[in-house]
């Protein structure tokens, strides 16, 4: 039998989390031959949402080594040499496919052990498929999903070999809305099917959305709403050809995207470790249930001191965030020291044609819309604010200037710094007339 690896910390997932967590680690003097990050994937840590956005261009495409961490939040770039260079071993194309947390074990596909003292998951969350329903023919070729790089791969061939053809996207979430830009962009016809009212309903007020539907009719892109894709016929070559929908009406497609939601990735771990909200649940410093075990990242469920709940957020600004902190709280701990708890606000955003919106805080409450949401004006700029309690409690802001995102970023969270709340928030509603 193979030989047993022990590394003092293991971080099983090599996905944004743990390029962040492996640079504080760095920052924080981790010696060589401490850490390992063992990923599925083939490669290096790298900026996932690049993978919906620019890696999908007709030109310019964004490629590795190009988006490697931690360049996504203006960082140093970590090449493959970085790690080899601070001694972190990197061991890629390895599937971890059985953990034992009692026994500090891990088994992977090809029957390696792993030995751990501590250990980090940050295995992140897979896409839901229209297979797991049992939708007919969702088997075919050319549909594809998106979360890693092989899946990015797949759908850039297809892209190429069905060339000006026509694309229909399942989703109505912020996947299917980078999607059905990027494959406009690539010239093809785009149909976009979801079954709610309007898009990005978790986010979204119907105000929001309605700019950008307008916005995506105006570059013609079909946008067909309370409906659903029930199953898909294929040709000969087992090809997709046509999606059906709920209503009875079918759509031609040479390549289908569907971007249907995910769920965490924390099947290894069943019954070995508290979960809360379909996540790994943890502390303000991502501790798990049991001993030397953290978890970071979509995996993680943690308390959100700010709103006093306890939530999952699966958005990347808080996986290099919650990465960060859990390094940090290992490194203090080992040093007898503390750390102040997490005290994260949400911040989400997205990019598609020559749109980018950010988001900061939480969507509750009444709302407000404010500035230039005219689908057809030349330069669109606009915004909702979350009013609750009498506090803005999130902003939403398209087509903003970076001051501008840091501002709203600013309101969102004095709404709970009593002192400086009402004075902020005063200020921003001014910025918001002035719009
Ligand atoms: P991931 O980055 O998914 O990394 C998990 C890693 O673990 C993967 O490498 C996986 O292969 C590996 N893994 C899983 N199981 C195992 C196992 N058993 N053994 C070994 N390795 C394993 N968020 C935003 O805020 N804005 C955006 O614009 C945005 N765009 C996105 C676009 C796309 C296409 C996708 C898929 C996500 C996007 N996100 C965006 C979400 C964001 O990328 C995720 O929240 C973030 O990547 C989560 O980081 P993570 O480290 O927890 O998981």
């Amino acid at each position: 039998s193979m030989a047993e690896k022990y590394f003092k910390y293991v971080i099983v997932g090599g996905g944004v989390a743990a390029g962040y967590a492996a640079r504080e680690f760095a920052k924080q003097g981790v010696k060589p031959g401490e850490l390992a990050i063992i990923s599925k994937e083939a490669v290096a840590p790298y900026e996932r949402p690049a993978l919906s956005k620019a890696y999908l261009f007709p030109e310019g495409a964004a490629r590795l080594p190009g988006f490697h961490v931690c360049v996504g939040s203006g960082g140093e770039r970590l090449l493959p040499e970085w790690y080899t260079e601070k001694g972190i071993a990197l061991i890629l194309s390895t599937e971890i496919v059985k953990a034992n947390l009692a026994s500090k074990t891990l088994i992977s596909a090809a029957g390696e052990t792993f030995k751990y003292q501590i250990l980090i998951i940050a295995t992140g969350s897979t896409v839901i498929r229209l297979t797991d329903f049992g939708v007919q023919g969702a088997d075919s070729k050319n549909i594809f999903y998106l979360r890693e790089i092989d899946d990015a791969d797949k759908l850039v061939e297809a892209i190429k070999a069905k060339k000006n053809g026509k694309a229909v996207i399942v989703g109505g979430g912020y996947i299917g809305l980078e999607l059905g830009a990027v494959m406009k962009i690539n010239n093809f016809d785009v149909s976009m099917v979801y079954p709610e009212p309007w898009c990005m309903p978790r986010l979204f007020t119907s105000d929001i959305a309605a700019f950008y539907e307008g916005y995506y009719e105006n570059k013609e892109i079909k946008i067909i709403k309370g409906t659903v894709a029930v199953g898909f016929t294929a040709d000969a070559n087992g090809e997709v050809k046509e999606v059906k929908l709920k209503d009875g009406r079918v759509l031609e497609a040479d390549i289908v995207v569907v971007g249907v939601g995910g769920r965490p990735l924390t099947l290894l771990f069943k019954a070995q470790v508290e979960e809360d909200k379909g996540g790994i649940k943890t502390d303000g410093f991502f501790k798990t249930s049991v001993p030397d075990v953290y978890a970071v990242g979509d995996v993680a469920t943690f308390p959100m001191k700010l709103y006093n709940e306890i939530r999952r957020v699966e958005h990347v600004d808080h996986a290099r965030k919650s990465a960060e902190q859990a390094v940090k709280a290992i490194c203090a701990s080992e040093e007898g020291k503390s750390i102040d708890e997490y005290d994260y606000l949400p911040f989400f955003y997205s990019r598609a044609f020559d749109l980018s919106w950010q988001f900061y805080g939480d969507n509750v409450g009444e709302t407000v819309l404010f500035g230039d949401s005219n689908p057809k004006s030349p330069k669109p700029k606009f915004g909702s604010y979350w009013i609750k309690d009498g506090k803005v409690v999130g902003v939403f802001l398209e087509g903003g200037t970076p001051e501008e995102n840091k501002a709203i970023a600013k309101v969102a969270r004095s709404a709970f710094i009593s002192a400086s709340c009402s004075c902020r928030s005063r200020a921003f509603l001014s910025f918001s007339e002035k719009m």
